[in-house]
């Protein structure tokens, strides 16, 4: 099967996941969207350390190395923070159409959620690792979702009590880590360890899956926009940037491979817009350039290169080749029946100006030699092939 007609089959089915990627991207979710995303990632993350404390509760061969009552403490107050959390789920689903809410609730739902993490981030000790990485990780997730100005907001008060706390426990005001008994020896104690692996891991795993997620949508649509910026959306052919980039690697490449150019113009197209409507023009451009795809090989290349205008490239093609595949298309340009919704038949032509490359030739010179043959055809009648710098 022609390269092109797979790729476009497979354009089409670009299309379709195009579309349906442009509603599931999380990065163009609504701001509400996205807060009951978060959300659900911040009662995920309290559920988990609603565990552990659960956990230390129910076992005491642990509590001669945690602060019994701090453990309750941060028990309770992680069960409001995700009541909480959990119930602004709500809001953000059913009122998402009020302005006010749309307005106000990502920074309410953001700052319960950086409230519930200062509370903690000093209970196990502002500097310790769990602390660390929540800040980056969750900046970075905050950036990459949300409005940098809601972000920076947030991010002002959380530092300054971060550093506050951190400076009042250094000067013996408030103790360090206040959760664990670590009698100042911090690393040697192996529930503090464990402990902080645990804490860290809801918040790296479900900032990790969030983040691949963004940046295999990313990459998707990276590759979609580079296709879609290579592609006339009418014909599904190439467009003028994507065959120009294709002679001047070709032209580069010539020593080693020669290749030819055609250029063909539909015949008193504008007659057909006339007499069926600019809709069956379309129809018959379309018709053509499927055509054209069917008779060329697997490594040629076809591309709409003006309003009715559509060019060939051949690689590895030598003259004689060249007319032969522009025949080829000639005639099964002639031979198209197009019928309208009244049953009307629409035929066309098509005149063909060739090209061969030489090593002198850079790209533009060979499209204006094709061009003039193209203009010559057109002269002499139509519905031919005529040649720019070979004689056949
Ligand atoms: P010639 O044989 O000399 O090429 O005559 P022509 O009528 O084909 O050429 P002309 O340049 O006079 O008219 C080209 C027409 O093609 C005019 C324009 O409206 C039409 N056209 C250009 N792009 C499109 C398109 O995307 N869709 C449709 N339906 N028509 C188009
Ligand atoms: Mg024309
Ligand atoms: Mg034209």
């Amino acid at each position: 099967m022609n390269s092109l007609a797979s790729s476009s089959k497979k354009l089409n089915k670009n299309k379709l996941s195009h579309y349906l990627l442009e509603k599931e991207v999380i990065m163009n979710w609504s701001t509400l969207k996205k807060c009951i995303l978060m959300l659900v990632l911040a009662c995920i993350i309290h559920i988990a350390w609603l565990g552990l404390d659960s956990f230390i509760l129910l076992n005491p061969q642990y509590w001669q190395v945690v602060n019994l009552d701090i453990v309750r403490i941060q028990f309770v107050l992680n069960s409001i923070f995700l009541l909480i959390l959990s119930g602004l789920i709500y809001p953000c689903y059913v009122l998402h159409d009020r302005v006010w809410v749309q307005r106000f609730l990502p920074y309410v739902a953001i700052g319960i959620f950086v409230i519930s993490l200062c509370q903690d981030s000093y209970f196990v000790g502002v500097l310790s690792p769990m602390t660390m990485i929540a800040y980056i990780c969750l900046l970075t997730v905050g950036l990459v979702l949300f409005k940098r100005k809601i972000i920076y907001i947030m991010l002002i008060p959380t530092t300054s009590f971060l550093v506050f706390s951190g400076y009042l426990s250094f000067i013996d005001v408030i103790p360090y880590a206040p959760i664990f008994k670590i009698d100042g020896q911090l690393f040697l104690n192996g529930f503090w360890l464990l402990s902080m692996l645990y804490f860290v891991m809801p918040i790296l795993i479900t900032c990790l899956i969030l983040f691949e997620i963004l940046l295999s949508q990313w990459r998707h649509r990276e590759r979609l926009i580079q296709h879609l910026s290579q592609i006339d959306p009418l014909t599904n052919t190439f467009n003028r940037r994507r065959i120009s980039q294709s002679l001047e690697y070709l032209h580069q490449q010539h020593q080693h491979s020669p290749y030819a150019v055609i250029l063909l113009d539909l015949d008193h197209f504008k007659s057909i817009n006339d007499r069926f409507g600019h809709h069956m023009g379309d129809k018959v451009l379309v018709a053509v350039s499927q055509e054209l795809n069917h008779h060329l090989r697997e490594h040629d290349l076809v591309g709409r290169f003006g309003g009715e205008e559509f060019i060939l490239i051949l690689k590895h093609s030598s003259h004689i080749k060249a007319h032969q595949i522009a025949e080829r298309c000639r005639a099964s340009i002639e031979a198209l029946i197009i019928s309208n919704d009244e049953g009307q038949s629409i035929r066309v032509t098509a005149s063909f100006g060739i090209a061969q490359s030489h090593h002198e030739l850079r790209p533009q010179q060979l499209l204006s030699q094709a061009d003039k043959a193209l203009y010559a055809a057109k002269a002499s009648g139509r519905n031919q092939i005529l040649s720019g710098n070979q004689s056949l």
